[in-house]
């Protein structure tokens, strides 16, 4: 039993891979079984494995993009460039058949200056532009393709100036008595949501962008059920994913999207449902379709990229007393100056020297769960007793203080207690809605997932009458 107001004991800290031929073998397996030790952990996606095919497609899309802009020449004068679509496609500058409009497109060498006089403005002009706010020399940035929008009066003074710099922002310049005053004009977009369904036949990232999804959003989806599905190792052809999410709209034009707000996704036959809920105090999370959550209350490895280099045993021989000695917790060894994330949501009991532990943080998680790291080099900012913590958050960095041999973290992970072996460990899920939230939850989850359903099976009746 270790708890943090007494000293601990003088445990085995540090185990030096060369030291034991045993651990090697052990670390080896690891290498070659990698998913075993990370089972449970949260999986995070590298999707740019995909990109070669995805900038094909990418040019596919702007092709189409700039077919569509050319039917409607009128429709946008100003660059359609989005955060979410690469392809800038550029509408048709509109016929200028008005002398006093004028509409000029940013070339590569133009400045504010040299776009002035294309339109016959001189640089006094110019002066008093630039002069009029401190905002309006905004108007400095360009950027090439950008469309400046021009309307002089009778005798060629600049009476306004108009640019679109994305779909959700313009900038405008209009005269007025004592000059000219600046307006900066943000769009908000309409958000609507939208149904996606895809089956993954070589990778998840292409069969999301057929689907439309995009690389945010697939992003999204498999940090949504990343604690359930590995997405490097488990995926499948025949896989399925649907979801309903939303997409932020100007002007009919999709701009950019927002949240998943249900989704479900069929591994190797196993069905897994997602929920996206905002409780009473105004924190969203993902559920099942039953509210349970999605995430677990503890991420099994508290450092990336490290390897174990001790695992929990009952006895073994310390490197450094050479004596028989348990070894209450898990080593895993990583460069000095890695980070160390929180195992679960909690409460911080200890964040100090302690003894053979060197510099260690002490996390009560609940009632029932406390963890340990040891030997840390130093501790993140913010990070003392008596503060909360979130899963994942940095509370320290890989060293090697105390009674320790090398850069490694020592962790444990007590139950009651009673200390466990955190790798043997079914790990328990986070809380689930709260019960007095529970009926809200479910007048939320069934009709997005009664959505999904009858999406599904239009899209699949469609699909037969081909
Ligand atoms: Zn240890």
């Amino acid at each position: 039993m270790t708890s943090p107001t007494k000293a601990p004991p003088l445990y085995p800290k540090s185990h030096i891979l060369a030291a034991s031929g045993v651990a090697a073998l052990l670390s080896l397996a690891l290498l070659v079984f990698p998913s075993r030790e990370v089972e449970a952990k949260k999986t995070y996606l590298n999707l740019e494995l995909d990109s070669g095919a995805e900038y094909a497609e990418l040019q596919d899309d702007a092709e189409s993009a700039n077919t569509q802009a050319r039917q409607s020449p009128f429709a946008n004068t100003a660059a359609t460039e989005t955060p979410e679509e690469q392809p800038t496609a550029q509408a048709v500058e509109p016929e200028q058949t008005d002398p006093l409009h004028h509409i000029v497109r940013v070339e590569n060498g133009d400045t504010l200056s040299t776009v002035f006089a294309k339109v016959g403005l001189s640089a006094t002009t110019l002066h008093a532009v630039l002069n009029s706010s401190k905002e309006a020399k905004q108007l400095t940035r360009l950027k090439v393709g950008q469309a400046l929008e021009f309307k002089l009066s009778e005798d060629g003074q600049l009476e306004s100036l108009h640019s679109k710099l994305s779909d959700l922002e313009s900038i405008a310049l209009a005269k007025n008595d004592k000059g000219f005053s600046f307006k900066r004009e943000l769009v908000k977009p309409e958000v609507q949501t939208t149904y996606s369904h895809g089956v993954i036949n070589s990778s998840l990232f292409l069969s999301a962008k057929r689907a439309g999804l995009s690389h945010s959003l697939t992003m999204d989806l498999a940090n949504v059920f990343g604690y359930d599905i590995d997405f490097a190792m488990d995926i499948r052809e025949g896989d399925e994913f649907e979801l309903i999410y939303e997409k932020k709209v100007v002007n009919g034009k999709q701009v950019g999207t927002g949240n998943i707000l249900s989704a479900r996704f069929t591994n190797r036959g196993k069905t897994y449902t997602a929920v996206r809920y905002t409780n009473k105090q105004g924190n969203s999370s993902y559920y099942n379709a039953n509210g349970e959550s999605m995430r677990k209350a503890f991420i099994r490895t508290p450092v990336d990229f490290a390897r174990i280099s001790s695992r929990f045993s009952t006895g073994r021989r310390h490197p450094v007393l050479n004596k028989i000695r348990a070894h209450k917790g898990v080593d895993y060894a990583a460069p000095r100056g890695t980070p160390i994330k929180a195992a679960g949501d909690g409460r911080i009991t200890l964040a100090g020297r302690h003894g053979g532990y060197g510099n260690a943080v002490i996390i009560q998680h609940g009632q029932r769960y406390r963890t340990l790291y040891a030997h840390m080099n130093g501790f993140a900012k913010g990070i003392r007793s008596g503060t909360n913590v979130k899963q994942g958050q940095i509370i320290g960095y890989i060293g090697t203080t105390g009674l320790s041999t090398g850069p490694h973290l020592h962790y444990e992970f007590q139950v009651n207690g009673v200390h466990v072996d955190p790798l043997s460990q079914k790990l328990p899920m986070a809380d689930p809605i709260a019960s007095s939230e529970k009926a809200r939850f479910m007048q939320l989850s069934k009709p997005l997932m009664a959505q999904m359903d009858k999406e599904k099976s239009t899209m699949l009746a469609l699909n037969n009458q081909r």
